[in-house]
């Protein structure tokens, strides 16, 4: 392929490319949608004056063109846009690509708007050549370098772009292998003891396997390589593991991935050279640190791949006091700059410092609400964009186990540490040893908690780590891909812990020195607070904030983690709108909840009080008594017990609002199942066994979740909620009588006609005013119900008439809704979400468009009706982020959520708050 020609070609008018160079850009940092996070930030870096090679970035629109039109290109792209490109990154250099004398090299890097890290596919020493190589040898005066960037060069495109690499973990990539081979052959050990001629030998003996495989010569002609390389990069966007990534992280496909084109600065052509990456501070804590790594002599994959151990940044303070204190002064800018923890790649060559890459840091949970809470102290933002910079899942990370210290002490005295390693990702995690991602997924899948063990991890991985409770790496930095990707998961991590040695073929894991082997299948445990690996199971504990909260074992003083955590939950409570409410159905989950910020329960799911002891007895005695005489002598014995429960619930809940659901059982989770249940039950009822088989054969429902459930019960059988109104109301009058005002909601489920509401009300009304006579006690309570059914969603007008407030349910809305059963999608969700049916589970976030849609309708209609009807959410969903930005834009007054839950609702709440 010759140089195009750029004079004959006419560009059309779309810019689809965009320069940086010598202290300016045509892009900048907000441009992320079209430059992909990379090439907008290499923009900004080189608008605010830092150190940046110049390059072009071809932008995401490419990209998507490539998929929209059968993988072809805009026009002139590569005719005129490409190469008039290369020419302003020629001229600052003063270098030409291709030339033999003084050639220009270029990296070609995806990077798309959220960052993938190593899910897409780099190319490094682009437009080397049997000449240009020559050339480099010359102008560096170092043939050995230039020799060493061919192979890699060759190397890297043989797999990524001539797809020579191995496709299953069974393969061996044929350019290893020949590497392998050729040190065997000479006895050394390592990549920078080869010679010139080595090199040479080894290049040409690659390019045959080349050969041998695709039946072409290696290209060499650097525009055509830069062709493949580009297709390469867009065709990585959807390769199996950015695509799992993608899933994981709900990116969405439609996005796209931008090219960077960049000018190469080595950092392996000698030992002033070198590459490095560091964070503004520390990722896993949080603390005001420069916290980074580097290796000299190397080029950047060589970190982040963790085949070399690299070494401390502070360690670069010694050796090379000015090129760390200009590294010092860029973390200063950059973090006044763009007001956050920011994430960089650097490279030093011949001693000049170059930034190839900046971009915000991912962080563990804690270190974003740390990170947030300080730079809100240090004036550099404001609360609100504190509350803003904290995704609510990472709350998560804060509220996980820790290891039982005494156990830990235990097991170490009892010499079951093996080794200490980095700590990566904080936490605890404990569970059985597995050595590759497959077997990590199927052991997950007979729920087995699985410690991911691997000597340093890849992008090919990541399934089982996210199966993972911890991964463990032998080889890698804290920068490492195993470190990076498990922290953005939020998993455990130990890394480079190269007092092991991990053997695949064998599936065993030695301690070097010792005779001390763990197997595949072993339990292990793992500290990624501080690197410690210990044999066995150590059981983990609650984290600091769960001591401080719900175990109240440690005092707010000594907890500065609580400490970060109020702070957030203080800003969060002063902008959300929805008030938070939980499901709980007992006095210590209630109390639980309440210490996470829980403002009242939004659903008490009255049939899970009866589940233990003697009350499933009586419950089953009702449901199995063939006449209303018999359910009444149950529901006697089960009276007492309910008057109980509300009452401590109440109590519980002091004077938030508590809403009471009506019995709700889908009849099957009830009734005795084995023989041995059927004859114990027989025996404690008075019954035979016969008589209970017969009743439970005619109580079988073909689809029990659309039977005789929900308020259809109440309907057939009004003596249930006669007790269990008695029982709400007389629990009221109680607490009214000791000083305690409450006024329970009590809520009617799976209503989908107004007529169904207003029978079922008119039996409340009327249990509920003779207990007040009785007691003599004037209590206030309401009436409401569940919109679950879609029929009631959309005649919610007629619906509200009858209702004081609704509830939305949507786990039951999104059953009926989808026409999906809730128990068994689970056969075919995981197929639908990647197919991209759904982007999410549709029982974890509401389907926006479907459920959503029946929502708002309801919410609008119920309001046209009675305009301050209160509103709120008590499906799962009510705790998922995104549902309660929904929530808030739908105008509910609340959300109801499990307890564990209620940290996350209030912040995603406040966010929501302040992005509308
Ligand atoms: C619902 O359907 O969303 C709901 C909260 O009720 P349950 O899950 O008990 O059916
Ligand atoms: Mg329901």
């Amino acid at each position: 392929m010759p140089e195009p020609d750029i004079a004959k070609a006419t560009s059309d008018a779309k810019q689809y490319l965009y320069s940086f160079a010598g202290g300016s850009a045509e892009g900048d940092a907000s441009m992320k949608n079209l430059l992909g996070g990379k090439g907008a930030n290499l923009a900004e870096m080189a608008n605010i004056g830092l150190p940046v090679p110049p390059g072009f970035t071809i932008s995401t629109e490419v990209c998507t063109y490539y998929y929209d039109h059968q993988k072809t290109y805009p026009e002139n792209l590569f005719e005129q846009d490409i190469p008039a490109s290369l020419r302003k990154v020629e001229q600052e250099l003063g270098k030409k690509f291709g030339d033999p004398e003084n050639p220009l090299l270029v990296s070609v890097r995806s990077g798309s708007r959220a960052s993938m890290p190593g899910m897409m596919d780099t190319i490094l020493n682009l437009g080397l050549n049997s000449e240009t190589v020559e050339g480099l040898a010359r102008k560096s005066g170092n043939a050995r370098f230039a020799w060493d960037c061919y192979r890699r060069f060759v190397q890297m495109y043989g797999d990524v772009v001539l797809e020579l690499k191995p496709t299953d973990k069974k393969q061996i990539d044929p350019f290893e292998a020949i590497l392998e081979a050729k040190k065997h052959e000479i006895g050394i050990t390592l990549d920078t003891d080869f010679s010139v001629d080595d090199l040479k030998e080894i290049v040409a003996k690659y390019k045959a396997a080349i050969f041998e495989k695709t039946g072409k010569n290696f290209p060499e002609n650097p525009y055509e390589q830069l062709r493949g390389a580009i297709g390469a990069v867009f065709n990585s966007w959807n390769n199996e593991r950015a695509v799992v990534y993608r899933k994981l992280n709900h990116i969405p496909g439609y996005w796209g991935t931008a090219c960077n084109v960049q000018a190469m600065v080595f950092g392996n052509m000698g030992l002033d050279c070198g590459t490095g990456v560091a964070f503004t501070r520390d990722a896993a804590t949080g603390d005001d640190i420069f916290y980074g790594e580097f290796l000299m002599n190397a080029q950047g994959e060589d970190v982040v791949a963790g085949t070399r151990t690299p070494l401390k940044i502070e360690q670069l303070k010694a050796e090379n006091p000015e090129i760390y204190n200009q590294l010092e002064d860029i973390r200063s800018i950059l973090e006044k700059h763009y007001r956050d923890m920011m994430d960089i790649e650097f490279t030093i060559e011949s001693n000049k410092l170059f930034m190839l890459q900046c971009r915000v840091g991912k962080r563990t949970g804690v270190a974003a609400i740390k990170i947030a809470v300080d730079m809100f102290n240090e004036r550099l933002i404001s609360e609100k964009e504190a509350i803003l910079r904290i995704e609510p899942e990472q709350l998560n990370q804060l509220l996980r186990p820790v290891f039982d210290l005494k156990a830990k002490k235990q097991a170490i005295e009892n010499g079951r540490l093996l080794a200490t390693g980095l700590n990566a990702g904080p936490g605890a995690a404990t569970g059985k040893i597995y050595f590759n991602a497959a077997d990590a997924a199927d052991a997950s899948k007979r729920n087995e908690p699985v410690i991911l063990v691997r000597i340093e991890t890849s992008p090919e991985d990541i399934k089982g780590m996210a199966v993972s409770e911890g991964i463990l790496t032998e080889r890698g930095g804290m920068t490492s891909h195993a470190a990076l990707v498990a922290r953005q998961m939020g998993k455990v991590c130990v890394a480079g812990c190269g007092a092991l040695t991990i053997d695949y073929q064998k599936g065993e894991m030695r301690v070097n020195g010792s005779d001390i082997v763990l197997r595949e299948g072993d339990y292990l445990s793992i500290d990624g607070s501080t690197g410690e690996v210990i044999a066995g199971e150590v059981p983990t504990k609650n984290s600091e904030i769960i001591e401080v909260l719900i175990d109240k074992t440690l005092k707010p003083e000594d907890a500065p983690t609580w400490a970060i955590y109020n702070q957030l939950m203080e800003w969060a409570d002063r902008y959300r709108k929805l008030n938070i409410r939980t499901n709980a159905d007992q006095p210590d989950q209630a109390e639980t909840a309440i210490t996470f910020g829980a403002e009242g329960i939004g659903l008490c799911r009255t049939e899970h009080m009866f589940f233990g002891g003697e009350r499933i007895d009586a419950m089953r005695e009702m449901i199995l008594a063939d006449d209303i005489e018999g359910r009444k002598t149950a529901l006697d014995k089960l009276l007492p017990y309910q008057r109980d429960d509300f009452y401590g619930l109440f109590k519980a809940m002091g004077s938030r609002p508590v809403t009471i659901r009506l019995l709700d059982p889908p009849l099957h989770e009830f009734l005795p199942h084995t023989e041995g249940e059927i004859a114990d039950l027989a025996a404690k009822i008075g019954k035979s066994v016969e008589t209970i088989r017969e009743r439970i054969s005619d109580l079988h429902e073909f689809n029990p979740m659309l039977g005789l459930r929900g308020c259809r019960l109440g309907i057939l059988h009004p003596e249930i909620p006669v007790m269990q109104v008695r029982a709400i109301i007389e629990a009221a009058c109680r607490l009214k009588k000791e000083g305690h005002e409450v006024v329970p909601e009590i809520m009617v489920p799976l209503v989908s006609t107004v007529k169904e509401l207003e029978i079922t009300a008119e039996i409340i009304h009327k249990t509920a005013r003779s207990v007040i006579a009785e007691q003599g006690t004037g209590i206030r309570y309401l009436v409401g119900t569940m919109i679950e059914v879609p029929r009631a969603a959309i005649t919610s007008d007629q619906i509200a008439r009858a209702a004081d407030f609704f509830s939305y349910g949507t786990n039951d809305l999104t059953q009926m809704g989808l026409g999906m059963s809730r128990d068994d999608s689970g056969q075919f969700l995981p197929t639908y979400q990647q197919q991209d049916i759904f982007a999410r589970n549709p029982f974890e976030s509401i389907d926006i468009d479907g459920v959503g849609r029946l929502m708002s309708i309801s919410a609008k209609e119920g309001r046209s009706v009675k305009p301050d009807l209160k509103l709120g959410i008590c499906g799962e969903h009510g705790g998922d982020p995104t549902t309660v930005e929904f929530c808030h834009k739908t105008g509910l007054n609340y959300v109801s959520c499990s307890p564990y839950r209620v940290p996350i609702a209030r912040l995603a709440a406040a966010r929501a708050a302040l992005q509308s």
